[in-house]
């Protein structure tokens, strides 16, 4: 191995990184990842700190997942491709395909339609709802409804639901047709309401109002993460999703559940959907149901939605989408591998523990540092902190500062993740209450140093 810094230089030479400057690796070159087990990772210059994002959301049992790194091995032997475009199927994708449909089954959704990630799931999710309401007759409904401070993957359709203009403004024109309703973000929103419950009420009726600006009849759906994550950990009030799935039931639009997240057990609850007792139409996932060992994804569908498709004698339901890595059997053969030990290891029971650990010791570090304008958690193991630098004003964080919390936190041992103003918690499910105290201990050592 080359000296890190030499490998910086050259990461710097020839590497662009998603969602970030091209030139930025010169003057702020990455942490160079060179391995990892449990929920460690370890770099090039041999820090090895607990890794409080969890890759990125994704690997929700750790980095030494034995059974998943052993069907992905044993997959590759037994077959490492074949299409599942039509005429040809796997065995493995089947026998995937069985068991999500018993795993999703409380959430109504009982077919998959497989993707190569998060991305790909939102691109599936809003072709195919256009499609529903063209096989029903239905052929106005082409709009889509989202939240600000959304975030759905950067495909066209996913970044023209996106709710950050950050990931949409040098892409312009995205697709047109596409309305944004305020988020029930308590700390921030445009009715200055404080109160998560009335503000939950507040947007359901923007996105009422919306619905009547636009006219039912052109929206096909409306998507939304159950609990916002990119866009700063948001959880809303428990009445808002069902809100959204009332609302969107009446006026004959379909909810898309974008769970690339929030899927597998993230919120403590086995789905985000769950969590929040509503069953949507489609369901975005990706991520962790490889553990994020093998770039994978599944839309799942609602038997309503999957019947009109089926029972269609027109030919229009027949589907002109889908990748080369749909069905990929050596991501069904990791998806099976990683659904059986997330079950098997109920993985939302400690989620949720340790999501209070953290939530809790986020407030107890607020409590301490004048910079931490807002704390938002509680539902399973995703935090955010919100950094401002004036509590009164609320004035957002600059990046540097932020930035120097990061890098204090890593050297203090542990990973976090900054998203604009917020520090985002997104570990394994599977931390221990020790690794927990690493992570909140690292926070208030970076945040020290700020002060
Ligand atoms: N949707 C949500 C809610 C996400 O959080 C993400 C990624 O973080 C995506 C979609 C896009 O997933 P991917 O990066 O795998 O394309």
């Amino acid at each position: 191995m080359k000296d890190s810094n030499f490998l910086k230089e050259m990461n710097a030479r020839s590497v662009w990184h998603p969602m970030a400057h091209p030139a930025d690796s010169h003057a702020n070159p990455p942490t160079i990842v060179t391995g990892a087990s449990g929920v460690r990772i370890k770099d090039v210059d041999g820090h090895e700190v607990v890794d409080g994002v969890g890759g990125l959301w994704n690997v929700n049992l750790g980095f030494s997942c034995q059974p998943i790194k052993d069907a992905i091995a044993a997959q590759l032997d037994a077959l490492p491709y074949y299409s599942i475009f039509r005429g040809t199927t796997n065995d493995k994708v089947i026998q995937l395909s069985e068991e999500l449909r018993t795993f999703f089954e409380p959430d109504g959704l009982t077919r998959a339609f497989y993707t190569s990630g998060g991305s790909d799931s939102v691109e599936t999710a809003l072709r195919l709802a256009r499609q529903y309401h063209k096989i029903r007759g239905d052929t106005g409904r082409v709009k889509f409804l989202s939240l600000k401070k959304g975030y759905h993957g950067t495909h066209m359709g996913g970044a023209s639901v996106n709710g950050n203009a950050n990931f949409r403004t040098q892409y312009e024109p995205l697709l047109p047709g596409c309305y944004h309703i305020p988020a029930p973000y308590t700390y921030r929103n445009p009715f200055n309401e404080t109160d998560p419950q009335r503000l939950a009420q507040l947007c359901l009726q923007a996105l009422e109002d919306e619905i009547a600006f636009q006219g039912a009849g052109t929206i096909a759906a409306m998507i939304m993460e159950p609990i916002l994550g990119a866009g700063g950990v948001i959880p809303p009030h428990p009445s808002f999703m069902p809100g959204v799935r009332d609302i969107c039931t009446r006026n004959g639009i379909l909810l898309i559940a974008d769970e690339v997240i929030t899927a597998f057990g993230r919120t403590g609850s086995w789905s985000g959907s769950r969590h929040w007792g509503v069953q949507p139409d489609f369901m975005c996932t990706a991520k962790a149901i490889t553990n994020g060992y093998f770039p994978f994804g599944a839309v799942m569908i609602a038997e309503q939605v999957a019947e009109t498709f089926e029972q269609d004698a027109s030919g229009k339901a027949a589907i002109g989408h889908g990748y080369t890595y749909s069905g990929h059997p050596v991501g069904a053969a990791a998806a099976l591998a990683c659904l059986a030990e997330t079950q098997r290891l109920n993985v939302p029971e400690n989620a949720t523990a340790r999501g209070e650990q953290l939530h809790q010791g986020l407030l107890a570090l607020q409590a301490k540092h004048d910079a931490i304008g807002d704390v938002r958690g509680g539902h399973g193991l995703m935090c955010a902190m919100e950094l401002v630098s004036d509590r009164e004003t609320k004035s957002p964080i600059d990046k540097k500062t932020i930035a120097t919390v990061q890098e204090v936190a890593y050297h203090n041992g542990a990973m976090v993740r900054v998203s604009g103003p917020n520090i985002i918690l997104s570990p394994p499910l599977v931390l221990t209450r020790e690794d927990a105290l690493v992570i909140l201990d690292a926070l208030d050592a970076g945040l020290a140093a700020i002060t």
